[in-house]
């Protein structure tokens, strides 16, 4: 667990945790980083941001409606969540959080 919350780093049933001193967002994933080098066996984009279910690989005409027709135009790779059944894709945040992560993971493999 990765928290700024000292009172939840205090029961003793939870073992691996970690408190996290940056404030903003990019810097607490450049300390996690440094600290804690998950790159090697970090896996991006492989769980649902609302459920943290398991995302699977769904084929385009099996998006429907879960997408605006002009993403159905424009990109080829989707994936779904079968918990709440939301679809995404490889759209532009999709592609800044790879490009932040792989900055982040060089720029703390630099540091080593
Ligand atoms: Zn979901």
């Amino acid at each position: 667990m990765l928290t700024r919350d000292r009172e939840l780093l205090k029961p003793r049933t939870i073992t691996h945790n970690r408190y996290v001193r940056a404030l903003r967002p990019r810097e607490q994933l450049r300390e996690v980083f440094e600290r804690l080098d998950p790159a090697g066996s970090a896996r991006p984009f492989r769980l649902c941001l609302m459920c943290n279910a398991p995302l699977r690989r769904i084929a385009k005409d099996k998006v429907g409606d879960r997408a605006p027709d002009g993403v159905l135009q424009r990109h080829k790779l989707f994936v779904t969540c079968d918990v709440c059944q939301r679809v995404f894709w490889e759209g532009t945040h999709w592609q800044k959080m790879r490009a932040l992560m792989d900055s982040v993971a060089a720029s703390s493999n630099a540091t080593e």
